[in-house]
């Protein structure tokens, strides 16, 4: 996979058809049941594959057809986690949220994707990247009743992750990546115990594993924080080193429309790097030559064998017509950069 150039990919979710769930919405409600529910996930992970490889992706997703959440629905799989109970708590530092409570050990008894993997794999031949919330995302996403300790249930979640991740890769998973929005905002706990729990959910892997850093959704609390960061984004600063010297194979990060600087990469080096080029924030779907322009920055300071064109974040909020103009838009301009190169 690393022998090509700019190799195109996503964050990973997409829009879902509005027969399965309501569009333009997060935890969007389900809207079959039963049988009919399992089958519509199949099709609509059908249709999210072709409209990838239509576009011309290279390395495709289930575009998380069967979750609600890209958190929630991992930890409902889960033993010791109370979804009847909620306590109100402050998510990534920026907005109030009714969330589950852990009321006893964490554990995972069944695999929780590993059905949709198998699915996924017998439905395409290009390679596959199949999403995991991370360690500490997970933690933030709930109160913890019993723990009381944001680390060790962090490295709880990890051993789980991992016993999830290694089924995933006999399945035929080419790569694995984690979801860590929460490596954004809390930077010393992240050198403290999160790259640790993020390493502990990786270990003993043979297939790539990536880790997804971003600012998020377009969501307005996402927009409000935003606009509290500054002229420039540093917040990558202090993780793209401890990444560096890690494990991680693969590091999916936010540029395009963003105010990261693109130095920061830099750090990153040894590493592939998934450069976000296509803003999730937007219904503006983007020319090939603004993915262009992007990659061509993105280039200074990774080399084109390391660089894979990708979106921010994930575009599940987004209508599906915009949505496919986005992966065309992405192929398109990672196509143009690829013509100059040869
Ligand atoms: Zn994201």
């Amino acid at each position: 996979m690393s022998q090509a150039r700019l190799q195109t990919t996503i964050a990973g979710s997409l829009p879902k058809p509005a027969w399965l769930a309501p569009p333009n919405q997060l935890w969007a409600p389900w809207r079959l049941e039963g049988e009919a529910l399992a089958e519509g996930k199949r099709d609509a992970t059908l249709l999210a594959l072709r409209d990838q490889e239509a576009a011309g992706i290279d390395i495709v997703t289930d575009g998380e057809q069967t979750r609600r959440h890209f958190v929630t629905t991992f930890i409902e799989a889960l033993e010791g986690v109370d979804f009847q109970q909620r306590r109100t708590v402050r998510i990534r530092n920026r907005y109030d949220a009714e969330v589950p409570i852990v009321v006893g050990p964490v554990a995972r008894r069944n695999p929780v994707f590993l059905e949709d993997a198998r699915f996924l794999r017998a439905q395409t031949r290009r390679p596959i990247k199949f999403t995991l919330p991370g360690p500490m995302t997970m933690v933030d996403t709930l109160y913890d009743g019993y723990y009381k300790s944001r680390e060790r249930l962090a490295m709880e979640f990890a051993a789980i992750l991992n016993a999830e991740a290694r089924e995933l890769e006999r399945s035929g998973v080419d790569v694995i990546q984690f979801d860590e929005p929460a490596f954004n905002v809390y930077m010393d706990e992240v050198r403290e115990w999160g790259m640790r729990a993020l390493t502990r959910s990786r270990e003993g892997l043979a297939c790539r594993t990536a880790v997804h850093i971003c600012y998020g959704y377009g969501i307005k609390a996402n927009v409000e924080w935003k606009k509290t960061l500054g002229a420039q984004w540093r917040q990558y600063e202090s993780t793209f080193p401890l990444l560096a010297q890690s494990q991680i194979d693969q590091v999916s990060l936010e540029c395009a429309n963003s105010r990261v600087p693109l130095e920061l990469l830099a750090a990153l080096k040894g590493k592939d790097v998934l450069v976000g080029a296509i803003d999730v924030a937007s219904d503006r779907v983007e020319t090939p030559e603004q993915v262009a322009q992007t990659i061509r920055a993105a280039l200074k300071y990774v080399s084109p064998e390391r660089l894979f064109p990708c979106t921010n974040c994930g575009m599940v909020p987004l209508s599906r017509e915009v949505a496919r103009g986005k992966l065309r838009a992405l192929a398109s301009g990672a196509a143009i950069v690829r013509g100059e190169l040869a």
